[in-house]
């Protein structure tokens, strides 16, 4: 294992600017609970402890499902907390199981571990210097996306309320996901089995946000991103002379026609109110100007929301291409992939956590209401098992104006991470507690 050079005086700068931040908790009548000060004080006993192992886990990234290094230092971590550990879920997925001392519900937070590859280019002393090769390539490798810091929030969230284990109502499952970039991680964890004998009543999740300061949360009722559908085209043709074009099926012009076509389809056959994207990204034909190919092949990303959407999008690109090819008498192959599908956040989940938010950090000025995303997020195969719902936590350093995830120079305030350990805790003991209520007074 290589070592990482961390500074000291980044650690202190580190305390020093969490310390700078905690006004911002402070000044609202919160902590005002014997247990919400317990969770404001072992949060910011242990701030230094996850800042240092956030930096270690960014200095040590991984990719995909297979992230031994970092689902090891995840059960470790859950062990010594005194949780039941389970592992080997999507091979390097983890959960821990934190049993309160009161009766109440199972809840469940979501942290993702994987990486991405891109080779980091920040001058941070724990910059990560891990090479990979992928596709044949060899690349760098860095938490361009704040998995590192999710994985940090699993920990410290798991540590806050294992330390207030008496005052806890019902069971916390922390679940560990590898593969959200690329790999399909949520959804194998389930398939693999990770919540069949211990089924959450909500879902909880953070992801960092690269617009807002740390100190702000974003936030989306229902739905929060899109659908990751897709389709490859391949249009045939017998192939001729590029000089004699009424010879053979141009596959070039029909494909052309196509791509217009689908465009019209979704100005055309969709509300202006019903988000839609259709790219085609990529076209591939042809190998000299005055040969008519014998195929051309075109590659699309299809983006909406919601499982009638999509199914609705589907049956209209198939109508369309079926009759462009037809009409030109052009043989195809169009295959047609659901991937990640939408995640959408519970509305009535989604405006209780809020309450407890605005509570904790002192004011609805905190709370920003966001639109939904075009982009993925696996965090939706949750969903399919419980409400669901996930906020974003403002990172943007304080020199900044904004950064930016799955960019090479992509760099976070680490102040985010006590202001999101407290706040998850807050908001997940808040649930477990009315939910307990609400089931004894039934
Ligand atoms: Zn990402
Ligand atoms: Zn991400």
């Amino acid at each position: 294992m290589k070592q990482c050079p961390l500074a000291v005086p980044v650690l202190v700068l580190a305390v020093i600017t969490v310390l700078a931040a905690a006004p911002v908790i402070r000044a609202a009548a919160y902590p005002s609970t014997p247990l919400e000060k317990k969770v404001k004080a072992a949060t910011d006993k242990l701030a230094p402890e996850l800042i240092a192992i956030r930096e270690d886990i960014h200095c040590h990234p991984e990719l995909g499902n297979h992230l031994p290094r970092t689902s090891a230092i995840v059960a470790d971590y859950f062990r010594r907390l005194g949780l039941e550990v389970r592992t080997g879920f999507a091979d390097s997925g983890v959960i821990g199981i934190l049993r309160g001392a009161k009766p109440g519900p199972v809840v469940a937070m979501r942290g993702d571990m994987d990486a991405l590859p891109i080779t980091e280019e920040t001058d941070l002393p724990f910059a990560s210097k891990e090479k990979a090769v992928v596709e044949g390539r060899e690349t760098g490798v860095m938490h361009a996306c704040g998995h590192d810091i999710h994985t940090t929030l699993l920990l410290g969230v798991a540590a806050v309320l294992a330390s207030v284990k008496a005052d806890l109502p019902g069971t916390v499952v922390f679940v560990a996901q590898p593969g959200e970039e690329c790999c399909a991680g949520a959804s194998l964890m389930i398939q693999d089995g990770a919540f069949k004998d211990i089924v959450p009543a909500a879902f909880f999740a953070y992801h960092v946000d690269d617009t807002l300061k740390a100190g702000k949360l974003g936030y989306t009722s229902g739905f929060m991103s899109a659908n990751v559908d897709g389709f490859t085209l391949e249009i045939k043709s017998e192939g001729c002379h590029g000089a004699s074009p009424w010879s053979c099926v141009d596959p070039i012009v029909v494909g052309a026609e196509v791509v217009t076509a689908l465009q019209v389809l979704v100005a055309r056959e969709f509300s202006v109110h019903n988000n839609t994207v259709i790219t085609v990204g990529s076209f591939h034909a042809g190998s000299a100007p005055n040969i008519i190919p014998r195929s051309a092949r075109l590659e699309a990303t299809v983006r909406n929301y919601g499982e009638d959407q999509r199914r609705t999008l589907q049956e209209k690109i198939t109508r369309l291409v079926t009759n462009v090819c037809e009409a030109a008498g052009a043989k195809f192959d169009l295959g047609y992939e659901f991937g990640t599908m939408s995640v959408y956040n519970d509305p009535a989940l989604t405006a209780r956590a809020l309450a407890a938010a605005e509570r904790v950090l002192g004011s609805k000025a905190a709370l920003v209401e966001q639109k939904p995303e075009m982009g993925g997020e696996d965090f939706s195969y949750f969903g399919r098992i419980a409400p669901a719902v996930m906020f974003n936590l403002g990172v943007v350093p304080p020199e900044l104006e904004a950064t930016a995830v799955h960019s090479p120079t992509f760099v976070a305030d680490e102040a985010a991470i006590p202001i999101g350990v407290n706040l998850m805790a807050n908001i997940i003991l808040d649930h477990q507690t009315r939910s307990a209520k609400t089931k004894t007074t039934k």
